[in-house]
């Protein structure tokens, strides 16, 4: 059978360019970047021009970009460095409420160091209140970090905004743009935050790579400390293979920006329509527009999501569910809680994310395979039969009906 990705949110396809990038680090340029022989200093020749194309990604400077082992280290460091180096004088670190688990656990470890976490609040299309941030920024605010794109439902943040509401008030502002990087134009000027942080594995470079930009004269504490790489602000060595690979990706992704964003886009929209066009009683979550060109999200009512996925799974398709057991919790994804959804509607969610490598015929045929398994499902649960009997008696008295015996959700 063959298999349909559609979960390039998760982790996407190594491109080819990538890997024979790649290539000569492993083969010819073994040499430790800090080694001072020929060996060295040809290795950290490709470090430095690998850092200077990345920074020339995304609008910084060379000396501006810090490389890491993978977008949750380096959520980790901005957070935990800007506490370690600023938290005697100041505790309050405001993040949004549909963060990932890299910011929203690092700030649980910081909150039992005495910390105050302030969630910011979304609004059903998952957009943060920027007038309570407005309202939160005082004398004792440290950082505030807010996604550029959600990861579950795509939404794109108004850092910008946020990023100069800070600025006046000399706060620090982190944005976590690991969803961001390579799908959408990111110039990290344009936005003014202080700190960003990438992870390679997300636009088509290998898992365990990724990066964190600290504009110039901005100071946080070591996360890692050793030797003297990353100019004695990360140690470990250089995986300069890796990060060879993340650049070539990056440099790549920007210039098939526009062709991809395009394509994309016309795919998610497509799918969107149709979609809403052939299963009823399904809500499409996030924002219509304001959304990473490949996200697409909806809950499904009556079902659980695991189910869900693992029937599409038997079917040829990977995709995502923000579901209890399929993310290892009981409780369903925070992220639909924040936008407001019931429990029971949250658990029959699904996500879809769709990638440079994906077709418009396989991301299509998708629609008829998830309509019969969402009708079979459907036919299996008490909740809709009693949905349906309630329905047919009683039009338009259900608390999920409008006026005109549609469905609300
Ligand atoms: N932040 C966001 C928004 C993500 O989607 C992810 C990964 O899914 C991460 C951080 C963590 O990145 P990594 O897998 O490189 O640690």
């Amino acid at each position: 059978m063959t298999r349909v990705y559609l979960d390039n949110a998760a982790t996407t396809r190594v491109r080819p360019e990538v890997v024979e990038a790649m290539t000569i680090a492993f083969t010819e340029q073994y040499g430790n970047c800090s080694s001072m022989y020929q060996e060295g200093e040809s290795a950290k020749a490709l470090l430095d021009d690998a850092r200077s194309r990345i920074a020339a990604s995304l609008n910084a400077e060379a000396r501006e970009i810090y490389f890491t082992s993978c977008g949750s280290e380096a959520d980790n460091w901005a957070l935990k460095g800007a506490a370690l180096k600023y938290g005697d004088k100041k505790k309050k670190i405001l993040i949004s409420a549909i963060e990932h688990h890299a910011i929203l656990h690092t700030c649980d470890s910081l909150a039992k160091q005495g910390f105050e976490i302030v969630k910011i609040p979304v609004d059903a299309e998952g957009i943060v209140d920027v007038d309570f941030i407005k309202s939160q920024l005082d004398d004792n605010t440290l950082i505030v970090s807010v996604m550029l794109a959600n990861n579950e439902i795509g939404t794109i943040q108004p850092i910008k905004e946020i990023a100069a509401l800070c600025k006046e008030k000399k706060i620090l502002c982190h944005t976590d743009a690991v969803q961001a990087v390579g799908s959408i134009p990111v110039d990290v000027k344009d936005l003014g935050v202080d700190m960003l942080s990438l992870s390679g594995h997300k636009f088509h470079s290998p898992k365990g790579i990724g990066a964190l930009y600290i504009r110039k004269g901005v100071t946080i504490s070591n996360f890692m400390d050793g030797g003297h790489q990353e100019r004695g602000k990360r140690a470990g060595t250089e995986n300069l293979p890796y990060i060879l690979g993340m650049a070539k990706a990056l440099e790549l992704a920007v210039a098939e920006m526009n062709t991809n964003l395009e394509k994309i886009t016309d795919m998610r929209d497509s799918l969107i329509k149709e979609i809403e066009a052939t299963i009823p009683y399904c809500k499409f979550n996030g924002h219509r527009t304001k959304r990473l060109p490949g996200n697409v999200n909806f809950s499904f009512n009556f079902i659980e999501g695991e189910s869900m996925l693992l029937w599409l799974d038997d079917a040829g398709f990977a995709c995502s569910t923000g579901s209890a057991c399929a993310s290892g919790s009981l409780d369903p994804s925070h992220v639909l809680l924040a936008i407001g959804l019931p429990h029971e509607v949250a658990h029959g969610s699904l996500r879809i994310s769709i990638g440079k490598f994906n077709t418009k015929e396989e991301v299509m045929s998708l629609v008829p395979v998830l309509a019969g398994i969402v009708q079979k499902l459907r036919d299996m649960s008490p909740l809709y039969e009693d949905f349906m009997n309630g329905r047919e008696l009683q039009q338009g008295t259900c608390p999920r009906c409008n006026d005109d015996g549609s469905c609300k959700i």
